[in-house]
């Protein structure tokens, strides 16, 4: 993933320019679900008259298609109170709701793991926001951090799932159960070849993959009896 530039103005209040020796990454969300509150957005408005008022600045945000940085890593940040500001780079992940979160995290996974290596960065010292101030940030990420520090340490994160939802699929055996709750003993009926349903969203039950259809029913996953079109 690029990491593109785009820096606040020297001139900007939000940049003072103080000297950064980082030793520390801090991880952020921007708790900001609206439609179209991406990367790009936000560099603008870090740049702006809002942010300056706020007195906020940070170095990278990075969304699902991209990372952009917004301060150079020797200078410091208003991100996360001043024991964080004076050691540590400030990330925000964005958490817009038209963007694909998992795919963000997936982001900050490989910008946090190539920081980490070009400024001499161990694992200890990728932190949340919460720990330097005891702010609920990053929200998401907070209740399973221990498995976000592990992805970050490995340099794994598993591949999001690619959406489902309102994809189409096919009956392509003569007879097929369809369920009335996510379980395989919830047998409610069942539908014929050709038929064509439409998907809520997929499922794994003991085990084995099943769709959740706009109806309601549920469905195997299985590509040998149902196809997606
Ligand atoms: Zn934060």
């Amino acid at each position: 993933m690029e990491l593109k530039q785009d820096f606040i103005p020297q001139s900007n209040s939000n940049r003072p320019q103080t000297a950064l020796r980082p030793t520390h990454i801090t991880v952020h969300e921007t708790a900001n679900t609206s439609n179209g509150a991406n990367a790009e957005m936000h560099a603008r408005y870090v740049k702006g008259a809002d942010a300056q008022a706020r007195q906020v600045s940070w170095h990278v945000t990075v969304d699902d298609t991209q990372a952009i940085q917004h301060l150079p890593f020797n200078e410091v940040g208003w991100h996360a109170g001043a024991n964080g500001n004076r050691q540590s780079i400030g990330i925000e992940i964005c958490v817009n709701r038209d963007g694909n979160f998992p795919q963000a995290r997936a982001n900050a996974i490989s910008l946090v793991r190539r920081l980490m290596n070009e400024l001499s960065i161990g694992i200890n010292s990728v932190v949340t926001h919460q720990h330097w101030t005891g702010k609920n940030c990053p929200a998401n990420l907070l209740p399973s951090w221990n498995e976000f520090i592990t992805d970050v340490r490995e340099g794994t994160s598993p591949e999001p799932a690619p959406p489902m939802e309102g994809r189409l699929l096919r009956v392509i055996v003569d007879s097929l159960w369809v369920y009335n709750r996510p379980d395989w003993n919830a047998r409610y009926t069942t539908v014929s070849r050709n038929e064509v349903f439409t998907i809520a969203e997929q499922l794994t039950v003991n085990g084995s993959r099943m769709y959740r259809l706009k109806s309601g029913l549920y469905i195997t996953a299985n590509p040998s009896y149902v196809q997606l079109i």
